[in-house]
């Protein structure tokens, strides 16, 4: 039996019998999120096969940043086309995401990768770390197009209370998991890492992008940095599948390890929300000083509630804020782009690759 070092569990512990051929064949009923016993190098028999489509889709809405022409986002930055206060939107949003995704990327290939021991969901980690690799090129590409200060903007999350206040909030649920020692198992442990996914998947990716988010697409909205709008457009396309996958991972280790949900680790979950809501709200605030683009910051105090809601509910929590309405509907749009061809008059931004095109 060959032994693999970051994956003790399924290399020890085998739990299938032995076949006609002396092996240990996988059964997929054996098959779990975390701690399986099954061998993580064989992908079939599926048994999460929602994360295998999920892979799939990934790859098929697979893009590079430097396809997309930023040559009239160049030219409306140089020659002085937009607001002071628009180009401190452009600013503040490069300097938190230029680095996000490079935390993100990190938490998965550094952390969670080896607690995960599904291969179907290690295979859609797999396609999720090269997105975000292609977001964090995403980013640095607009840096590089505008000219813009790129010491200033990579160290914005030192620099910029707002910026760094969340990733503050973030670093500690990136270091339990990037702690070699670190492996699932008991009570305790298995715990942190739920609540780790959580607040990566539904809390990073699935709140602290969203004003970020709602602030460049209104700039492509109104025909201003189409180029970077469109670029936030293919990111938030990516983003929703990864915080959708996480929810699915979520949901998944509750249901093979329901033991973990307490009602003390629900209630400390819902004060992550809560937590989460305030500084990404004091984010909106911090780059919005006044109204800009047809938004201000108090539009986003309900925005932020109503995406919160939405995420405690995708995992089976109560709702924080019920009652509360979406005053950006057209984000969902956004999101799914079939809908919306050419949005922002750029190019077609129905954009999948060769091997997803439809023959019938
Ligand atoms: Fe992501």
């Amino acid at each position: 039996m060959l032994s693999f070092d970051d994956t003790p569990l399924a290399a020890a512990t085998p739990s299938n019998s032995m076949d006609a051929h002396g092996t240990n064949r996988v059964n997929v009923v054996d098959k779990k999120v975390i701690n399986g016993t099954t061998d993580v190098n064989q992908l079939v028999p599926f048994k999460h096969k929602w994360a295998w489509e999920k892979y799939l889709a990934q790859c098929a809405n697979h893009w590079m940043p430097q396809e997309v022409n930023m040559q009239r986002d160049i030219e409306q930055w140089k020659t002085g086309q937009l607001t002071e206060d628009e180009m401190r939107i452009v600013k503040r949003n490069l300097g938190f995401f230029v680095t996000a995704d490079s935390l993100a990327a990190n938490n998965i290939v550094l952390g969670t990768y080896r607690q995960i021991t599904s291969p179907e969901c290690r295979q859609f980690l797999l396609r999720q770390a090269f997105d975000e690799a292609i977001h964090t090129h995403a980013y640095q590409y607009i840096v590089e197009s505008l000219g813009l200060d790129e010491g200033e903007v990579f160290n914005a999350y030192h620099e910029v209370t707002s910026i760094r206040n969340k990733d503050e909030f973030l670093i500690p649920f990136i270091d339990v998991l990037c702690n070699p020692e670190f492996k699932t198992g008991t009570l305790e442990n298995d715990q942190k890492l739920l609540k780790s996914l959580i607040v990566f998947a539904c809390i990073m990716e699935g709140l602290f992008f969203y004003v970020g988010f709602v602030q460049i697409l209104a700039l492509g909205r109104q025909n201003k940095m189409t180029g970077a709008a469109e670029q936030y457009q293919y990111i938030l396309r990516d983003e929703s599948m990864h915080c959708n996958f996480g929810i699915d991972l979520i949901n998944t280790i509750k249901l093979e390890q329901p033991e973990i949900w307490t009602e003390d680790f629900k209630a400390e979950i819902t004060e992550l929300f809560k937590k989460a809501v305030d500084l990404e709200y004091a984010y909106a605030e911090d780059t919005m000083p006044r109204g800009v683009l047809g938004l201000n910051a108090s539009m986003f105090k309900e925005y932020l509630r109503f995406i919160a809601n939405r995420r405690m509910q995708q995992i089976g929590l109560e709702q924080m804020f019920p009652g509360v309405n979406n005053p950006f509907p057209w984000m969902s749009e956004m999101i799914d782009l079939k809908k919306e061809k050419n949005f922002f008059e750029t190019r077609v931004t129905e954009y999948q690759t060769g091997g997803a095109l439809s023959w019938d």
